[in-house]
C-alpha cells in the first residue's frame, strides 16, 4: 500500500500530477497509519485558503464557475441572511458571557491549589469542549436546512456559508465570530458564579474539581470559533497563536484543512482537534450517521450539498 509523505503547506499544486515521487511503498502500512485525507484530496477538493491570488487554480478549474469563495452564488446569498436581530443577540451574549467568566475567575482564585487532580479535571474540561465542538459542528453540518424556522437562518446558516466560503470567517469581527459560542456557556457560567457566591467554604472545596472542569470547558467552548478563525488565517497571525497551533494546543491550520475536503464528512472537532483522529478511526461519525439515516430516512449533508451546488 502506498502512503503519501506529508507535503509542505504550499506543495506545488501545478505539479499535482507529479506527486507520485512523494509516495513510497510501505509493506508495514496499515489502515491505522493511512492518512485520513491525502494531499491530493486536500488540493483537489478544498479551497486554497493560503493563496489569496488564486494562482494555484488547477488547470481543469480555470474559467469555470467558482466552487468556493466569496464570489460563489450560495455564499453570497447566505451572507445576506445575517440580520440586525441576530447581531443584537450576539452582542448581548458576548457581554453576558465575559462578565460571568470574569466573575467566576475572580471568585475561584482563592480556592486554586496546585495539585495533579485539579490539572486532570481542567484537562478533562478541555477534552469535553473539543468533543462538544465536534458534536455540535457535525449535527449542524450534517442535518437540518437553512429554511427551517428559527434555527435555520440563525444557527445553521453560518455552517453552510463556511463550507462554500471558508475564508469568510476571517472577515467576521469578534462579535459575529464568537456570539453563538459565548451564548452556549452562559447557563453553565451562571451556575458556577451562583455556587461560588452562595455555597459555604467547605462545600466549595468539595465541589472545586467539578467547578474547575466546567470552567475550563466553558472557556474552551467560548474560544472555539476564535480558534477556528485562526485556523483559517494564513496571514498576520500573532506569533503566540502560531506557537499554540504548532504545538497543537489549539486547532492547527493544516489539521483543519482535512475537514474542509468536500463532502466535509470528518474531523469535526475544532477546539483543539485532539479527538479527530481517534473518532475517525473508530468510525464514530459515519456510524452515527448510518443509524440516524436508517431511523429517519434523512440523507446526511443533503442541505449542505444543495448550497454547494448553487451557481446562479
Ligand atoms: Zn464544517
Ligand atoms: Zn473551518
Amino acid at each position: 500500500m502506498a502512503l503519501p509523505l506529508p507535503l509542505s503547506p504550499c506543495a506545488k499544486r501545478d505539479g499535482i500530477n507529479n506527486c507520485d515521487h512523494f509516495e513510497y511503498a510501505s509493506s508495514m502500512a496499515t489502515t491505522l497509519l493511512a492518512p485520513v485525507k491525502t494531499e491530493q484530496d486536500i488540493l483537489k477538493h478544498s479551497m486554497y485558503e493560503d493563496d489569496p491570488n488564486e494562482n494555484t487554480q488547477l488547470p481543469s478549474e480555470v474559467g469555470s464557475e467558482p466552487r468556493w469563495g466569496p464570489r460563489h452564488r450560495g455564499a453570497q446569498e447566505l451572507a445576506e441572511l445575517y440580520s440586525p436581530g441576530k447581531r443584537l443577540q450576539e452582542w448581548v451574549c458576548v457581554l453576558l458571557c465575559c462578565t460571568l467568566c470574569l466573575m467566576a475567575g475572580l471568585l475561584m482564585m482563592k480556592y486554586i491549589r496546585p495539585d495533579a487532580s485539579l490539572l486532570l479535571a481542567a484537562l478533562a474540561g478541555v477534552l469535553t469542549a473539543d468533543f462538544a465542538s465536534g458534536l455540535v459542528h457535525w449535527a449542524a453540518d450534517t442535518w437540518g436546512a437553512v429554511d427551517l424556522p428559527l434555527i435555520g437562518k440563525n444557527f445553521l446558516r453560518p455552517f453552510r456559508e463556511h463550507h462554500i466560503d471558508p475564508t469568510s470567517i476571517t472577515r467576521h469581527d469578534f462579535i459575529e465570530t464568537n456570539g453563538d459560542n459565548f451564548a452556549i456557556t452562559i447557563p453553565v457560567l451562571a451556575k458556577i458564579v451562583w455556587q461560588l457566591l452562595t455555597y459555604n467554604v467547605e462545600a466549595i472545596h468539595e465541589q472545586f474539581h467539578w467547578i474547575s472542569y466546567w470552567y475550563l470547558c466553558c472557556i474552551f467552548v467560548a474560544m472555539t470559533n476564535q480558534i477556528h478563525k485562526w485556523s483559517h488565517t494564513y496571514f498576520g497571525l500573532p506569533a503566540w497563536v502560531i506557537w499554540l497551533q504548532e504545538w497543537h494546543i489549539v486547532l492547527p491550520r493544516r489539521h483543519h484543512r482535512i475537514h474542509h475536503v468536500a463532502p466535509h464528512e470528518t474531523y469535526f472537532c475544532i477546539t483543539t482537534g485532539w479527538l479527530n483522529w481517534p473518532l475517525e478511526k473508530l468510525h464514530f461519525w459515519s456510524t452515527l450517521e448510518a443509524i440516524i439515516e436508517v431511523l429517519t430516512g434523512c440523507k446526511p449533508r443533503a442541505d449542505d450539498m444543495k448550497w454547494a451546488q448553487k451557481r446562479s
